[in-house]
């Protein structure tokens, strides 16, 4: 992307053919920058890979994310040409479709789960034990995936009436006594209302951010450099893409910080509830051992990561010891 705003990639093939219409240039800005991101990622795709094998699978890709690209891409600048209020118009748009898929999640699911998966009576009749226990009315449970799977989850998803507890059919193989502990964590998601707890920051900072792209993109000089004389102008893509990826970064963080906060809080729940750290803790290093949870994060990679290290979550299991067990 980077390349692509300095070598001003987009007006040099604009410039090259004779196309008038923007809808038009936005579908080559977006196919330059499809391109361009297949090149870079040549050297890292093509080593393990027959020339023509690779050249298939990178047309398929890139064909791809023209398609999505160019369907996010041209509603966008549609707004972008036609007001200066344009990220109110994309922020409404965004926040609608959050909490679209918050509520929608639920149904998406179960319809792809079918009818197939309805989980063993055994393993439903645990969920609900642990959720008595909790005060939690869990309704109708969602058993996803495939039993033969080797990374099991459960998460809660939906807001309000549509809330339900996903659990994924791998996670019937584990021991009855860890899968109580990963229901108790869900269900302290649950208790706790974290999913309409987290609605409110997520849409105030993706405001925030729209609004920053929205102040940065009228800054004349950084048009000038990019040379576009307006952020409508269609050779504006791949500085667009940039300043976006610059002004998510901080939310990025700040919604991760959240997360990590809440799923702090959702242990604790759980060890409260069941009162039974060393099987949390047991819990917790199977998570590691069969899904690749990380045991531990480098720097670089902490500040967006949505939950924390299995070793630090592990610690908190035993507050007072100087030694946390299994890490
Ligand atoms: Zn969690």
């Amino acid at each position: 992307m980077v390349v692509c705003v300095v070598a001003r990639l987009p007006h040099r093939i604009l410039d090259t053919t004779d196309v008038r219409s923007w809808g038009l240039a936005v579908v080559v800005a977006v196919a330059v920058v499809a391109g361009a991101r297949a090149m870079a990622r040549a050297p890292f795709t093509l080593r393990h890979k027959r020339l023509r094998q690779w050249a298939v699978g990178e047309v398929k890709t890139s064909l791809a994310s023209l398609v999505a690209g160019v369907l996010a891409t041209l509603p966008l600048y549609a707004l972008l040409r036609s007001t200066p209020n344009w990220w109110l118009a994309a922020w409404l748009i965004f926040a609608g479709v959050t909490v679209l898929w918050q509520v929608a999640t639920p149904a998406v699911l179960r319809a792809r789960a079918g009818a197939a998966t309805t989980g063993s009576p055994a393993l439903i009749a645990q969920v609900h034990a642990v959720a008595e226990k909790a005060g939690v009315d869990v309704g109708e449970v969602i058993v996803a995936g495939k039993a033969g799977a080797r990374c099991g989850n459960a998460y809660v998803v939906g807001l309000g009436r549509t809330r339900r507890l996903v659990i994924e059919q791998a996670l019937s193989a584990w021991p009855p006594e860890l899968v109580d502990q990963v229901v108790a964590h869900e269900l302290g998601h649950w208790r706790l209302g974290h999913t309409a707890r987290r609605l409110p920051l997520t849409l105030l900072a993706e405001l925030a951010a729209l609004g920053a792209a929205a102040a940065v993109l009228t800054f004349a000089p950084l048009l000038d450099w990019a040379g576009v004389s307006s952020a409508g102008d269609p050779r504006s893509y791949p500085l667009l893409l940039v300043v976006g990826a610059v002004v998510a970064f901080p939310v990025r963080c700040l919604l991760a910080w959240r997360d990590r906060a809440q799923e702090r809080a959702a242990d604790r729940f759980a060890l409260d509830l069941l009162d039974q750290p060393d099987r949390f803790d047991a819990m917790l290093q199977r998570a590691a051992d069969d899904s690749g949870v990380p045991r531990t994060l480098p720097w670089w990679r902490y500040p967006t990561a949505g939950h924390p290290p299995i070793d630090q979550r592990a610690a908190a299991c035993h507050p007072n010891a100087s030694h946390p067990k299994g890490s």
